[in-house]
This record gives structure tokens, C-alpha cells and sequence, in this order.
């Protein structure tokens, strides 16, 4: 499924949810969490829907090579300069809460907030 209309990110993906986007290209989108852990928190998502990293297959081998390159980019945009994390959480025990692959990626001065 490319689209599925009940999905959280895909509705940011169509401007049906607002969000605060950081980045888009034709593939991805980046836009801040809306409950930071971090003085810097965004997501990365790809534009096709994709549930979770356990699902993923050679066919989503670009696109999250692409969001991962991209990561150190954003934060240097957006001024993250001593370090950043990265985390994808997956299925239940990984702690997924929105079924639709997405990669955190958190920085700024410590303390956080969580993490
Ligand atoms: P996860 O537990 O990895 O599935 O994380 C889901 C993340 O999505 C959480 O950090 C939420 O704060 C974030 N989130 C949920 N709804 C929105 C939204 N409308 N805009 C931006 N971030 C969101
Ligand atoms: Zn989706």
C-alpha cells in the first residue's frame, strides 16, 4: 500500500495534518516531533507508506539510505552541532507508536527531556 488513508504520517504526507516540515523532496519528508525529547527533534519519513523497519525490503533499500544520509544535514541546518541520535522504533516491544516508518533524530544541548 502507498497510501493508507488511516495513517497519522500519511495524512501529514497529503497536508491533511499540519505539521512544522523541516524538508521535503519528492521521496521524504522531515518535520519536527510535536513532543520533543530534544531542544531538536525531528522525524524523517518516506512519502510511501511503509509500517514499520520490519517490514522494510530491497525495495525500500534507497529511500532509507536517503533518509539517513540526510539526517546529519538537517541537524547541521538546523544548528545541531556537538552530536545527534537516531532511533527507529519498531513493532511493540520497540516501542512503535505510529505505524508508518519513521526515523528520529534528536539533538541539542543536554539536558533532554527524555532520551
Ligand atoms: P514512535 O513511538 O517511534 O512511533 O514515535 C511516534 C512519534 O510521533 C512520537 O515522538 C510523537 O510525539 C510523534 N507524533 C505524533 N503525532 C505527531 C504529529 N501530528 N506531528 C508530529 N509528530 C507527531
Ligand atoms: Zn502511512
Amino acid at each position: 500500500m502507498s497510501h493508507d488513508p488511516h495513517c497519522l504520517f500519511c495524512k501529514i504526507v497529503a497536508g491533511q495534518i499540519p505539521s512544522r516540515k523541516v524538508y521535503e523532496d519528492e521521496h521524504i519528508l522531515a518535520f519536527h516531533d510535536i513532543h520533543p525529547w530534544a531542544p531538536v527533534h525531528i522525524l524523517l519519513i518516506p512519502k510511501l507508506h511503509l509500517s514499520s523497519l520490519a517490514e522494510a525490503t530491497e525495495a525500500h533499500a534507497e529511500v532509507l539510505g536517503r533518509m539517513t544520509v540526510l539526517a546529519p544535514k538537517l541537524m547541521r541546518e538546523l544548528g545541531v552541532t556537538n552530536g545527534f541520535r537516531t532511533v527507529i522504533n519498531t513493532g511493540a516491544d520497540g516501542g512503535q507508536e505510529v505505524y508508518h516508518l519513521h526515523m528520529h533524530v534528536m539533538g541539542g544541548p543536554r539536558p533532554w527531556a527524555k532520551g
